[in-house]
């Protein structure tokens, strides 16, 4: 299927073209026809599978079809909320590529920078505005936003909102809404909580859901390095090294710990940044702009500060410690294996880190096959049988050693939703 069989206009294919796109991904393929429809939307797709296309595209279609002047120039007209600035930023940029041909205004705002740049540009009138909750509640509070008009309401990443804390905002947002409109709420998985807000925002809406609930994308290589706790940055460092990876996107669970690890990181000649909540905004710019250009190796960052990454093609996400929550593991490894491209997801995994990776096991229903990096052999196995009683035992030849896991065996994810076959060459640490 083409592009141009979705029903969209020629101003939006040219500009798709031009991005190089070939054809819609499958979330594309689903949403565009029922967001065209003038239809509520819930759509189950992680960040990867081309979702902001999926409902940027016929947003700009709906609003250009149906000029309408707004009576105030504080009127919007489409609003988007995402959980975070680094999102925000990256919707807006869609936007503004896919809407390159179209007469339509848009604008973002967030929090954590200068409020009167983005009070001046509301004040020109804007069809479209891309915003995080709190910053758009503080605008609103300033009197230069008028919602009572919005047409279509995205909520982006809603399960990200919720994790955040974001609903109360949420819901004040949606009281200054007017009650009819088009609703599309996206998330990456579907909690009883994003079912119950969803049933509260939504009216009849249609459903779609590209990939598994709570499973990463298929083109994820993933894998678990057994390591004592103590060694994990020399394993980190051989494993960048040895490897010769470029471009390594590396979780940690707080700041502190970011800080150190990237100082560490850098002692061993590996250039570093890192991206956590104490960073400002244009530390946060910097970090992000050296990673996409290639002059940092390593991005150091916590949970939080990474929601939302939009980096094409990054080979290789490491958890350099394993989530409390499963699901957050299932968002970190979706920043690889972005539309079209495979990658790869390491955990690296101590002892006191087996019950963890127990419950992202069970999430994940399946095994994530185990490696030893020669050198760094731990005194324990990761045997997550006595972890979790309730799941069925791993299988008998779980401890391998450093082989690419991609050559082995049937655990191994090796499907495809989209694109052609996996690149060679990215299939685990070179040696
Ligand atoms: P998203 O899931 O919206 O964060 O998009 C992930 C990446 O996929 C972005 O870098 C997009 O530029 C890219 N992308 C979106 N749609 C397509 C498409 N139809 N073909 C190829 N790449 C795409």
């Amino acid at each position: 299927m083409s592009f141009s069989q979705l029903g969209l206009s020629a101003e939006l294919l040219r500009a798709v073209s031009e991005q190089g796109y070939e054809r819609p991904t499958p979330v594309q393929k689903q949403a565009i026809p029922v967001v065209l429809n003038g239809k509520d939307l819930l759509a189950g797709a992680q960040t990867g599978t081309g979702k902001t296309a999926g409902f940027t595209l016929p947003l700009l279609q709906l609003l250009n079809e149906t000029p309408n002047a707004p009576a105030s120039k504080r009127m919007v007209r489409a609003l988007v909320l995402t959980p975070t600035r680094e999102l925000a930023a990256q919707v807006h940029e869609s936007v503004v590529t896919y809407g390159k041909y179209l007469p339509l205004r848009s604008t973002v705002v967030f929090g954590g920078v200068g409020i009167t740049p983005q009070i001046d540009r509301l004040r020109k009138g804007v069809d479209i505005l891309v915003a995080t909750p709190g910053r758009l509640l503080d605008l609103v509070g300033q009197r230069v936003l008028d919602l009572s008009r919005v047409e279509i309401l995205v909520l982006d990443e809603a399960d990200r909102m919720l994790d955040m804390g974001f609903i109360h905002d949420v819901r004040r947002i949606i009281h200054l809404l007017p009650r009819k409109r088009q609703n599309l709420l996206f998330s990456a998985t579907f909690s009883d909580e994003i079912r119950t807000l969803s049933s509260q925002i939504l009216h009849a809406p249609v459903e779609v859901e590209v990939a598994r609930r709570n499973a990463p994308t298929e083109l994820v290589t993933q894998m678990v390095y057994a390591v004592d706790r103590d060694k994990k940055r020399e394993l980190l460092s051989y494993l960048v090294g040895s490897g010769q990876w470029k471009q390594v996107l590396v979780f940690v669970r707080t700041k502190h710990g970011a800080d150190r690890l990237a100082r560490q990181l850098e002692r061993d000649g590996i250039n570093c940044a890192v991206l956590h909540g104490n960073k400002s905004q244009g530390a946060r710019t910097l970090a992000l702009a050296g990673f996409k250009n290639g002059k940092v190796e390593v991005l150091v960052a916590t949970d939080i500060a990474a929601r939302g990454l939009d980096i094409d093609q990054l080979p290789h996400v490491v958890n350099y410690e394993l989530p409390n929550v499963p699901e957050d593991y299932v968002h970190r490894i979706g920043r690889t294996g972005r539309a079209g491209s495979t990658g790869e997801a390491l955990s690296l995994v101590c002892q006191e880190e087996i019950k963890l990776l127990a419950a992202i096991e069970k999430v994940l229903k399946r095994e994530i096959p185990r490696m030893v990096a020669p050198g760094f052999e731990p005194p324990f196995s990761l045997d997550t049988r006595n972890a979790n009683q309730t799941r069925s035992a791993p299988s008998r030849n779980s401890q391998r050693t450093n082989e690419p896991s991609s050559r082995r065996n049937s655990q191994t994810p090796q499907g495809r939703w989209y694109g052609g076959p996996p690149k060679a060459g990215n299939a685990g640490p070179k040696r």
